[in-house]
């Protein structure tokens, strides 16, 4: 039994037993009945496939996720992104309009607007400017958790924006310090560009550690809106509960299965050094430019930098058709854009623009 998970599952949801949709009922028979589905297929679906409501947790899908993850299936919660995890843990944990949750700023901006929305309170540890870039401190993290009582603590290795991994070491001594009064959620959106071992492999000893994992980014389905949560049995489970019936349509969990196929895999992995190999060309033509303060080192698919006239880059960019985003109105970030690692060309794109900015400048 997770003893993290019995202590801080909200009380009042103890014993509530979910929706209990004619899918999730083990029953066998040849005429099913039982759920006032359509008898005969929509004219535009000429095989059938859409005719009944899906598989709550698709069997083949969870099967393939949890063998990409390295986990059981039964530490697996498949949903719509990671995204829905993140809203899931905090509705099993915290009481609507009370409990906290801990994060470190400047950071993805889910986290926050899940706990606003459900009226938990947001204890911020803002990230430090540091030599090796912009770090999260994770023993003071642990004393807000601790101080603030706060059931739930996000961590994003590799951060958003920061492009901070982060040692699994100093993530296993938060849990053994949090065991039995905080959960750590470790999101890995974007591990895959990392090439470093995830999170996953910290579960079997800690049963106060989530990690989400995402197919939107290294498996290019965005559109798909397909993530998962991996934790102990204990916490599927009562995650799986607060989730809406039917989270994946049909042609979604087909598309990622197809994009889950042993020959995807294979290209989705040779994009990845693609990826890495554009990141670094990227960082070093950015940091030859004048106008450029700062490249922070990045693990992800995304530079973080600041600029000497961030509003000029910015206008600069936008004028040669190059969209990036915008963190002017973050805490800590006036000065920076996060900038996408899209292909070869892209890059020179970005590059090309800022030269040109610089030659005005000049001029
Ligand atoms: C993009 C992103 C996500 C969103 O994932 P979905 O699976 O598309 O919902 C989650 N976390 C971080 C840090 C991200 O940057």
């Amino acid at each position: 039994m997770s003893a993290t998970v019995n202590a801080l599952l909200r009380e009042d949801l103890r014993d509530f037993a979910g929706y209990k949709s004619a899918r999730s009922e083990a029953l066998a028979g040849s005429v099913w009945l039982n759920a006032n589905e359509s008898a005969w297929a929509n004219g535009s679906d000429a095989d059938g496939r859409l005719r009944r409501y899906p598989q709550p947790q698709p069997e083949a899908l969870c099967a393939r996720l949890a063998a990409l993850y390295d986990v059981a299936p039964a530490q697996l919660l498949v949903g719509r992104g990671s995204d829905e995890g993140i809203d899931l843990l905090l509705r099993a944990f915290c009481m609507p309009g009370r409990g906290a949750i801990v994060t470190a700023p400047p950071v993805f901006g889910m986290y926050a607007v899940c706990a606003r929305l459900h009226g938990a309170k947001i204890v911020e540890v803002p990230l430090r400017e540091a030599e090796a870039g912009l770090c999260a401190d994770l023993p003071a993290m642990g004393d807000a958790a601790l101080a603030s009582a706060a059931p739930l603590l996000f961590l994003c290795s590799p951060g958003n924006p920061s492009g901070e991994l982060l040692e699994l070491d100093a993530i296993a001594a938060l849990a053994r310090r949090l065991r039995g009064r905080c959960l750590v959620i470790v999101d890995e959106a974007y591990i895959e560009y990392a090439d470093a071992p995830s999170a996953t492999r910290l579960l079997e000893q800690h049963d106060n550690i989530a990690v989400l994992r995402t197919l939107s980014k290294a498996h290019a389905l965005a559109a798909a809106r397909v993530g998962c949560v991996l934790g102990n049995p204990q916490l599927i489970a009562a995650l799986r509960r607060v989730q809406a019936p039917y989270p994946l349509p049909q042609p979604v969990v087909d598309a990622a299965l197809a994009a889950l196929a042993p020959s995807a895999l294979a290209l989705t992995r040779s994009r990845m050094a693609a990826v890495r190999e554009a990141r670094a060309r990227l960082a070093d033509g950015l940091r030859m430019l004048p106008q450029v303060r700062r490249v922070y080192p990045s693990a992800g698919n995304f530079l973080l930098v600041r600029f000497a006239d961030v509003d000029a880059a910015f206008a600069a960019l936008l004028s040669a058709g190059v969209v990036v985003r915008d963190m002017r109105a973050m805490a800590q970030l006036g000065d920076a854009l996060r900038i996408t690692v899209g292909s070869m060309e892209e890059c020179r794109r970005v590059l090309a623009a800022l030269e040109a900015a610089r030659m005005e400048v000049a001029a």
